[in-house]
């Protein structure tokens, strides 16, 4: 039997340890690109480093018999050209890890390097929003147990998500949030710096007639389309069902947990025109907490997300994320649209 109290707090333990030090990357940016010379190299070292960190962690904690899936490998740090990156994820990651060597954090990343075939593993993403985390951003650090197809833990940092919900979305946060959910037990929110830090539960209400309906979408033009995003909108009001705000814009799986606490009304994540399968360390995290929080998360059929094909979800279109009244709206005015439906036979 899992104990799933336990596998919560490991995960939580590693994903504090692993926020750290994209935070200590994030606060070196200029330092990091002038040594390596390469404008992009903070979120190589700090998505590498956050990796080792997780596996370090999550083996130390539950033993050997973890079955890690996640996005990163460590084939770019064992090249010889790219040793200037090797020291720095090493450097960066002894910040919480202090007998860190070359070897242990190689191995520690290639712990990552599991399969999806057990009937129970983790999923990691350990920078989720790479694009913003370079822009000084929103990111996450994102952390997902499945069993049987279905995420049963989440555990998500958000670095610079203030925790302030009146507060700009891209304003950098000290402490930043973290989110951790158990199926069947709820959401709770906490600082992502400090194991100790107080936890509060928190839930999502659902969605008040007459008020804005505030979305949340993707900053990339690429991860979703908003000219379908705003048909949606446009299509709601003129059914006279509701008042859209203006959509909210920012980085990562993020977007689940500020449905989550209630500061958006939806995340929508629309195919474009060329067919992408959604990776799953992008969704287990971010959905299970959603979902714990009282909303609902389906793809753009109103099917349930099935974490049981593979590295992909390959039975899945995009993402509704939404507490029930406002998503049910939502799959309506997608169905009324015709919206995915050139798409609906290779999902
Ligand atoms: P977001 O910050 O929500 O835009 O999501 C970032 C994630 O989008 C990355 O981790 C990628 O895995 C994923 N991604 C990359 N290309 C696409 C695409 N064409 N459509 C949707 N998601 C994508
Ligand atoms: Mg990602």
């Amino acid at each position: 039997m899992i104990d799933h109290a336990r596998y919560a707090a490991a995960a939580r333990e590693a994903v504090i340890a692993a926020s750290i030090v994209c935070r200590e990357v994030q606060d070196n940016l200029e330092k990091v690109r002038a040594m390596t010379k390469d404008d992009k190299s903070p979120v190589t070292i700090a998505d590498l480093a956050s990796q080792a960190v997780v596996g370090m962690v999550l083996k130390q904690k539950l033993g050997e018999d973890l079955h890690l899936v996640a996005e990163e490998d460590s084939a770019f740090l064992r090249d010889e050209d790219n040793s200037i990156f090797l020291d720095a994820t090493v450097a960066a990651v002894q910040g919480v890890w202090e007998g860190a060597t070359e070897q242990k954090v190689l191995d520690a990343i290639d712990l990552g390097a599991g399969d999806t075939d057990h009937h129970s593993f983790w999923t990691l993403d350990p920078i989720d929003g790479t694009k913003g985390f370079l822009r000084n951003q929103q990111y996450a650090v994102a952390l997902g147990f499945v069993e049987h197809g279905t995420p049963t833990i989440g555990v998500m940092g958000c670095p610079n998500l203030p925790v302030d919900m009146s507060a700009p979305l891209d304003e950098r946060d000290n402490h930043g949030c973290l989110y951790m959910a158990i199926q069947g037990d709820g959401v709770y929110e906490s600082a992502c710096d400090d194991v100790n830090a107080p936890t509060i539960r928190i839930t999502r209400l659902d969605h008040v007639e007459g008020e804005e309906i505030s979305v949340c979408a993707s900053v990339e033009k690429a991860h979703t389309n908003m000219n379908d995003t705003d048909r949606i909108l446009e299509w709601i009001e003129q059914q006279g069902l509701g008042h859209p705000g203006e959509p909210a814009r920012l980085d990562s799986q993020c977007k689940y947990a500020v449905v989550a606490r209630g500061q958006a009304d939806a995340y929508l994540r629309l195919p474009s025109k060329k067919p992408y399968v959604e990776r799953i360390w992008d969704h287990a995290a971010g959905s299970c907490i959603a979902s714990e929080s009282g909303a609902f998360v389906t793809d753009i059929f109103g099917r349930n997300l099935d974490f049981s094909t593979g590295r992909g979800l390959e039975n899945n279109k995009g993402i509704v994320c939404a507490p029930p009244r406002i998503h049910g709206v939502l799959i309506r005015a997608i169905e009324e649209l015709g919206i995915g439906k050139d798409q609906a036979t290779s999902a």
